[in-house]
């Protein structure tokens, strides 16, 4: 079988090593299309592959449509909203993510976030501390866990909502389950989103839901763009200027929010969350073994368009 890895960001090379390892050592053809600029490029490298790895690269009808052996198509990471899962179901090809392999990244950049908004931006000016604030986890998933994981190290108070998860799971985690996302919202200093960006969430985080958050509240989002009300929020920054909002995913209202609420905003430059040896490494070989493993056994365990 045919693997390409299309990256338009590429993997590490020590992750591409691994990776031509596992497909190899299994007795399949790897082909890489890394750093690609034009669309013509990667519809002609789709044309013979039997499976694609990729990151966040957009995989819609018009590639899958180039790519008519094309079985399976991983995205190496946790969200997937860069693929048409509808239009990936309708030509039966398989789509799965590799959760959880870069959740720790996300969730360690969470704190180096948190800490240089609290210590407001280290400018020099007297900041706060994180010890026995409440941290508010609204989806306690791969990231969400590592987070309470990481907060309670802090000597933080961690609260945590999941519209999936059991309240008893939550608890079993030593996190106190909020009842409702209403409640999360109103009761900590610190609200960190890790939802995923789906028909029910996108704009969900809007002006009425972070009006209700305490005095001087952290919105921290490492979650996606979408899930947020731009408008709304920066509406609410400039009437509630305690308010601050952080974000591993440039808003595209950035520089609105950089203009109107200096000193309480920042995003980072480029999508950083994932963004190390480690977690490349770890979600580039899961894709290759998820990939391997369903050739041989069919297994579809990762599968998100069942
Ligand atoms: P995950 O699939 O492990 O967890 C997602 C959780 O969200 C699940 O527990 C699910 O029950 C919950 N959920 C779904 N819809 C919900 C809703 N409406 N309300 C409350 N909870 C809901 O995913 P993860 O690995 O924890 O990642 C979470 C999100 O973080 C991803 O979907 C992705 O968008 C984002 N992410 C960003 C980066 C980055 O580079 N910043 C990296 C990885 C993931």
């Amino acid at each position: 079988m045919k693997v390409l890895v299309l990256t338009e960001k590429p993997f590490a090379a020590a992750a591409v090593n691994g990776i031509r390892e596992i497909v190899e050592g299994a007795g399949h053809e790897l082909a890489l299309l890394e750093s690609y600029t034009d669309r013509s490029a990667m519809l002609q490298a789709v044309s013979d592959a039997e499976a694609i790895i990729i990151r966040s690269d957009k995989i819609n009808a018009e590639v899958m449509d180039a790519a008519p052996k094309l079985r399976i198509i991983v995205r190496a990471g946790a969200g997937y909203d860069n693929v048409d899962l509808e239009a990936a179901t309708a030509r039966n090809i398989v789509v799965m993510n590799t959760p959880g392999q870069n959740a720790n990244a996300v969730a360690e950049l969470c704190f180096g976030l948190l800490v240089f908004a609290a210590r407001k931006f280290y400018t020099g000016a007297a900041g706060s501390e994180l010890m026995g604030k409440r941290i508010g986890i609204l989806a306690f998933g791969n990231v969400g866990r590592n987070v309470s994981r990481i907060a309670k190290g802090f000597g933080m108070e961690v609260w945590a909502y999941d519209a999936f998860c059991p309240k008893e799971a939550i608890e079993a985690a030593g996190v106190h389950a909020a009842a409702d996302r209403d409640e999360l919202f109103r009761e900590c200093d610190v609200i960190s989103l890790h939802i995923p960006a789906t028909a029910e969430t996108k704009q969900s985080i809007n002006h009425d839901l972070c009006a209700t958050m305490k005095k001087n509240a952290i919105l921290l989002n490492t979650a996606r763009k979408e899930v947020i009300d731009e408008a709304g929020l920066l509406a609410l920054m400039n009437e509630r200027t305690d308010l601050r909002y952080i974000s591993d995913i440039k808003p595209d209202l950035d520089a609105e929010f950089a203009a109107q609420c200096a000193g309480r905003y920042f995003a980072t430059p480029k999508k950083m969350g994932a963004q190390t040896a480690e977690a490349n490494i770890n979600a580039g070989l899961a894709a290759a073994r998820q990939i391997c493993d369903f050739f041989a056994t069919g297994n579809t365990r990762f599968q998100v368009n069942k």
